[in-house]
């Protein structure tokens, strides 16, 4: 089955008519559906579907005479895969990419006529962006052991509902979540393929990448707490207006960012109540930020709510800020990093080293697993977004470096 087939049965699930992005929420019925079509693609391939703990979907290729999952001097498995989960209104390449191409690399090696020496795994990672329940990577951080499950069932969505009632409402135990070490000991390597989310490759007229390293990034959470008064009769004077201490921080975020050749972003904001014709009684943002180095991060980091604290205690505002996760920077594994650099040059495919900003499961699970990363270009750059994407025929050079790598990692 060619990749256009399978990302073109994948396309409509999720998608907003208005917009064209995509809402794939974590145990929402588009995640259901999401899940039924990652399942009816692996029995396609009479690969082997489970379902972790942790809500993950993982589907095996399992080598003749193989023994089966944890026997004894069992060979480590070769696993490949994204997530598919969307931010709001988000694109529709950021992690589906992986996960088709995962697929069509299958078919490619099929087509080659190589077959696994070691189990090779496609996975799909739940809440990879933490669309829904606000931390990133949560279907791998669970699995790593990088949360408590405990804080982890406590999460809420907008809404109010928590990831144990969503779990639950899906059919999934929530009471089993957390690290399983024995999952992760029997694979070997991970490698993930993505959508570039920036226009690096654009620039250097490669098709593909190997990742290098993620950004160290995070996310902080600030609660401005003013005084809720009346927008007509309230005099300037007296207001304790938490809006103007937040909108101190938003700029604050753009100046540290460019201080420091760094990132730093407020996209989410509540105010409430929320009224026109009112000062708000509190304002939440959060502080999405990243940077070459952990110095640099904290610095840019440091800055921002230096500045929010300022405006806040000059308004008369109450600021309570504090990190929601922070990842450190992730150098990914040098040997399988040159390893796949040398299987790509073999083949004649040109793939340049890329750093990127953006965090991805590849990035929690290099403390677990030697980890590496694929990139395909996007013309753009633009991500996170309806606009995002990536030509045809760069994503069918994404499935052949896909296809070269895992042949050269499990079939040899
Ligand atoms: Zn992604």
């Amino acid at each position: 089955m060619s990749f256009a087939t399978l990302w073109e049965s994948l396309l409509p699930i999720g998608r907003d008519g208005l917009s064209g992005g995509y809402r794939r929420f974590s145990w929402t019925p588009e995640d259901a559906a999401c899940r039924a079509w990652f399942t009816r693609s692996a029995a396609e391939r009479d690969l082997r579907v489970l379902t972790d703990n942790n809500g993950n979907l993982w589907a095996w290729w399992d080598p003749p005479g193989w023994p089966g999952p944890g026997a004894p001097g069992g060979a480590k498995a070769v696993v490949t895969g994204s997530h598919l989960d969307s931010v709001p209104d988000g694109g529709a390449f950021d992690g589906p990419l992986g996960v088709v191409s995962a697929f069509a690399a299958v078919d490619l090696l099929r087509e080659r006529g190589c077959l696994p020496v070691r189990p090779l795994g496609i996975a799909a990672f739940s809440e990879e962006e933490g669309g829904r329940f606000g931390v990133a990577c949560l279907g791998s951080r669970l699995l790593a052991g990088a949360i408590e499950p405990g804080r982890a069932r406590a999460l809420a969505d907008a809404a109010g509902v928590t990831l144990a009632e969503a779990m639950a409402a899906a059919g999934h135990d929530p009471d089993g979540i957390g690290p399983d070490d024995d999952l992760l000991a029997a694979v070997g390597a991970y490698v993930e393929l993505h959508v570039e989310q920036g226009r690096a490759l654009a620039d250097l007229g490669a098709a593909v990448a190997i990742g290098e390293q993620i950004w160290p990034h995070g996310r902080w959470r600030l609660d401005f707490t003013g005084r809720p008064d009346h927008a007509g009769t309230a005099t300037l004077a007296d207001r304790r207006d938490p809006m103007l201490p937040f909108a101190a921080a938003v700029l604050a975020a753009r100046q540290a960012a460019a201080a420091h050749g760094a990132r730093a972003t407020i996209g989410k904001v509540t105010a409430e109540p929320g009224a026109v014709n009112a000062v708000s009684a509190r304002v939440s943002a959060w502080l999405d930020a990243r940077g070459p180095d952990e110095r640099t991060l904290q610095t840019v980091v440091g800055e921002v709510l230096a500045a929010a604290r300022e405006a806040a205690a000059g308004h008369g505002v109450e600021l309570a800020a504090g990190p929601e996760s922070v990842t450190p920077a992730v150098v990914f594994d040098q040997d399988l990093r040159e390893r796949l650099a040398s299987s790509l040059a073999e083949q004649g495919i040109p793939a340049p080293l890329l750093p990127t900003g953006a965090g991805h499961d590849a990035g929690v699970l290099a403390a677990r697993v030697p980890t590496a990363m694929l990139f395909v270009r996007n013309p753009t750059g633009v991500s996170h977004s309806p606009a995002e994407h990536a030509e045809s025929a760069d994503c069918a050079a994404g499935v052949r470096a896909l296809a070269t790598v895992l042949e050269d990692l499990a079939c040899r």
